[in-house]
């Protein structure tokens, strides 16, 4: 399996945005990262299939999770101090405001809701979920910082109608299959 060296993402990619940025700095409008996700999907699926454009989307949301956890967060604090800073900082980046609705520490079950996301809200309601990356994303935060692999599972979204996203969160299952 694997990812071609010159294409493995480091954190270094994000570069030095207060050097190269002195007058437009680190935010763009939102409209852009949706035209380049949603282009990317439509070019993923014509090659691929649709199937393939979510667990591809899926699959880079894991990896940026993993990432956005060992480089923005800190590991090195209780569950709820880490989701207290993971909020934070998710609530600063513009990335969406997120609740943990239900915890289940001991089964490491969660459902969680990220309001205002950056992925959907506002779209056309579809009548499907279109959060995979956010999927990936936040089973890829869990992951990084508990050492366990997780799902995440979208089960309400801006795009079947409802106001915020909604997501279903376990342990993944042993064959990667979907854990119900
Ligand atoms: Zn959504």
């Amino acid at each position: 399996m694997g990812t071609d060296s010159c294409c493995r993402f480091n954190w270094k990619q994000v570069g030095d945005i207060a050097l190269g940025r002195p007058h437009l700095g680190p935010m763009m409008h939102l409209a852009v990262y949706r035209l380049m996700q949603y282009t990317l999907r439509e070019a993923i699926c014509a090659r691929y299939g649709h199937d393939e454009a979510s667990d591809l989307l899926r699959s880079a949301g894991l990896r940026a999770g993993e990432e956005f956890c060992a480089n923005v967060l800190n590991s090195d604090q209780d569950f709820n101090g880490f989701v207290a800073e993971l909020q934070e900082k998710l609530r600063e980046m513009g990335v969406g405001i997120l609740r943990i609705e239900k915890a289940d520490m001991e089964k490491l079950n969660f459902t969680l809701t990220v309001g205002e996301d950056l992925d959907c809200s506002g779209l056309p309601v579809v009548g499907h979920t279109v959060c995979e990356y956010d999927e990936g994303f936040i089973a890829g935060v869990l992951g990084r910082y508990t050492g366990k692999a997780f799902e995440a599972k979208e089960v309400d979204c801006w795009a079947t109608g409802e106001r915020t996203c909604r997501f279903s969160v376990t342990l993944a299952t042993a064959d990667g299959a979907d854990g119900k």
